[in-house]
C-alpha cells in the first residue's frame, strides 16, 4: 500500500509480506515505530512479526512492551514479547550497530527483513545535538519506509489514521524513563512536530 502525506505528498510504500520471508521491526517504545507498526498491521503482517528493542536507560523496554500490548489488544496482532538486542551502554549510533550485530548473528532464524521507522532530522532542528540518521537502507535486509519523512509527516499520519491512542503510551525523551525532560533533542523534535501541525500532544511520558 502507498500512503501519501496530506502535508506535502511525501509517500510511504509498504509491500505485503512474502510467504518465504521472516520479518521483524525495531520497536523503541517511541512514536515513529508505533505508527509503522500500524501500517504493517494494515498490510498483512499480523502474526508475522518479531520485535526487537534496545534496552536503553530511557525505559524503552517498558514502553515497547506497552506498545505491543496495546496493538495486540486493539488489533489482535499476535506480537510476541520483544527481544532485547544491542549494547545500551555505548554511544547512540554505535548502539544501533550493536543491535544489528545481535540480530543478524543471534536471531537470524527469526528475521530476513528488518523494518525500522527511521526518519530524517528537519533542518530547523539541527543544533549540534541532533542524531546522525541513515539516509537510505544499507542493504536488502532493511526496510526504512519513513526514511524520506520528517516527524511532522508521522504525527500527521497518526491523526489521519485515527491512532491517537498511541500518544499517551509512546515515549520519546532520552533523559527520563517515564516523563519528559523537555530539554533533550528528542523531546524537542516531538514538541516541534505537534507545534508545526497546530496540535496538542496528549501524551505526557
Ligand atoms: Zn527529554
Amino acid at each position: 500500500m502507498i500512503y501519501t502525506s496530506r502535508l506535502d505528498g511525501a509517500q510511504v510504500t509498504i509491500n505485503p509480506p512474502q510467504d518465504d520471508k521472516k520479518y521483524a521491526i525495531m520497536l523503541s517504545g517511541g512514536f515513529d515505530s508505533a505508527v509503522l507498526l500500524y501500517f504493517l498491521h494494515e498490510n498483512g503482517y499480523d502474526g508475522r512479526l518479531t520485535t526487537f528493542t534496545i534496552p536503553k536507560a530511557d525505559g524503552s523496554h517498558v514502553h515497547a512492551t506497552n506498545v505491543i500490548n496495546y496493538f495486540n489488544q486493539a488489533y489482535d496482532m499476535k506480537l510476541p514479547q520483544t527481544i532485547l538486542v544491542g549494547d545500551p551502554t555505548v554511544f547512540h549510533r554505535l548502539m544501533s550497530k550493536t543491535a544489528a550485530e545481535d540480530i543478524w548473528s543471534k536471531h537470524a532464524d527469526k528475521c530476513d527483513i528488518l523494518y525500522n521507522a527511521l526518519n530524517q532530522v528537519h533542518p530547523d532542528l539541527v543544533d549540534g545535538r541532533e542524531p546522525q540518521r541513515d539516509r537510505k537502507e544499507p542493504n536488502e535486509k532493511y526496510r526504512f519506509p519513513f526514511v524520506d519523512l520528517y516527524k511532522t509527516h508521522i504525527v500527521d499520519f497518526m491523526y489521519e489514521y485515527g491512532l491517537e491512542a498511541i500518544m499517551p503510551i509512546t515515549h520519546s525523551c532520552t533523559d527520563l524513563p517515564d516523563a519528559r525532560c523537555g530539554k533533550c533533542w528528542q523531546c524537542g523534535e516531538r514538541a516541534w512536530a505537534f507545534t508545526q501541525l497546530l496540535k496538542e500532544d496528549q501524551g505526557t511520558i
